[in-house]
């Protein structure tokens, strides 16, 4: 298996997030994407909107999202504007008739980066379209340095439930070694004053494996987040896809990558999920851990991860609608040019068959550790691990995975390792190909 072969943590190391890959996602599929928005929704899934607000203040070392740090307000608010028109166009489809919206989320990029008054432009805007008054769940991406008093309430104000806020270290050094715009005193600062705006669920981001981390600093990181009480933590591990400052750099220059092996980033992760353990939170994911003191859900995951709908607006935005994957166009220019031209400004699409509806929900749901075995035979009609079997039994036998009369559940050594094995379960011609 390649969990035990790969260790070092190499330029062009990927991590699955959807099926299939999406090399896969074409030109020429997109006009399945706008007949699928010209008929009636075919579901009864869970449906949810994503906005990209694509702009942050500095580019972090690691970061590989389509994100700006030139605009300024004016192109910010040409931005906006074509993200209202973006959601008034999808509101005129067949598609989107009668359908509620259970998860709103504003993802980055960094949300917070725009000002009180932009927003408030953009919701009142976005609500003569779509409204998310009765939704179960509005995320909201901050980085800690774009927040103050003020903001957090308008934050509060437009039905944000759910903070997230991207701290991802409390070591100064570190944190600016990486490229980050704020350092630990913003995100102590930040946090209290959201506590005290009172939103249902805070959220904090970590990253273990940053450059420069070692040993002392990642337990440090870990105590200080955990002194913070947050709801949930959410906990990656540091990856290299090609186009990130540090990639580049190492292209360049011939030198090791500076980030922990994979062995190394495991461990971390590991002692932050028994020390969160211990003061009471339980794992709800690869990556996430929520207190027990209250329901902590993650609805924009579990829609996902579960078949559901997303409509994605903005610059290179991902949707899944109706068993169709489509994604906006990449440049901002392009982007705001077909909106004013009132077309949806899309790049490419896939309609999957019933297989890859299944793969992609076999590898998501793996992610939370386990696989319901009557879901899936009720939904798709098979025995997961009877139609896996080739990739379970070695799972097994490596100790990543354990299997019961009603679930498939990841070890922990299985859930510490699980973007690893996850393309065995792809179908073979896609094996190969490149996954972006
Ligand atoms: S704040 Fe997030 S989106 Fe912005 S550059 Fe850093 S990692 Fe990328």
């Amino acid at each position: 298996m390649t969990t035990t072969s790969q260790t070092t943590t190499q330029v062009g190391n990927y991590f699955v997030s959807n099926y299939p890959p999406f090399s896969q996602w074409k030109p020429e599929f997109v006009h399945e994407a706008l007949a699928v928005l010209d008929q009636p929704a075919r579901t009864e899934e869970p449906f949810g909107l994503y906005l990209h607000i694509p702009f942050c203040r500095k580019r972090c070392k690691f970061c590989y999202f389509k994100v700006y740090t030139d605009k300024n307000a004016s192109e910010i608010e040409v931005y906006l504007e074509a993200l209202i028109k973006e959601a008034e166009y999808f509101a005129r489809t067949r598609a989107f008739q009668d359908r509620e919206l259970r998860f709103a989320y504003f993802g980055g990029g960094t949300p917070s980066y725009i000002s009180e008054r932009q927003l408030h432009h953009l919701v009142n805007g976005l609500n003569k379209h779509v409204s998310w008054d009765r939704a179960e769940e509005v995320t909201f991406e901050c980085e800690p340095g774009t927040l103050r008093r003020s903001k957090l309430e308008v934050l509060k104000e437009i039905g944000v439930t759910r903070l997230s806020l991207g701290a991802e270290h409390f070591d100064d050094e570190l944190l600016a070694a990486n490229g980050r715009a704020h350092l630990s005193a913003e995100i102590y600062d930040v946090y209290e004053k959201a506590r005290s705006v009172d939103f249902p669920q805070i959220n904090l981001d970590l990253i273990a494996g940053m450059v420069g981390e070692t040993e002392e600093k990642w337990r440090n990181a870990v105590k200080k987040s955990l002194e913070l009480q947050p709801d949930s933590v959410t906990i990656y591990q540091m990856e290299l896809p090609y186009n990130t400052i540090i990639s580049q750099e190492i292209l360049k220059d011939g030198k090791d990558s500076p980030i922990a092996d994979w062995p190394t980033k495991q461990r971390w992760l590991n002692y932050a999920f028994d020390e969160y353990q211990a003061a009471g939170y339980e794992i709800a994911s690869a990556y996430t851990l929520a207190t027990k003191k209250k329901p902590c859900r993650f609805i924009y995951t579990d829609a996902l991860w579960h078949g559901g709908d997303m409509i994605g607006l903005g610059v290179s935005s991902f949707s899944h609608f109706s068993g169709v994957h489509f994604q906006n166009v990449h440049s901002f220019e392009e982007y705001v040019s077909l909106i004013d031209k009132d077309e949806l400004p899309l790049l490419r699409a896939l309609t999957l068959t019933p297989k890859q509806k299944l793969i992609r929900e076999i590898v998501l749901q793996l992610k939370t550790g386990s696989l319901d075995l009557k879901y899936f035979q009720t939904k798709f009609g098979v025995d997961v691990w009877a139609e896996f079997k080739s990739v379970f039994e070695p799972l097994k036998q490596d100790g990543f995975a354990e299997k019961d009369d009603s679930f498939i559940r990841l070890t922990r050594k299985g859930l510490l390792q699980v973007d690893h094995f996850l393309s065995e379960f792809f179908e073979p011609e896609l094996k190969a190909v490149r996954y972006v």
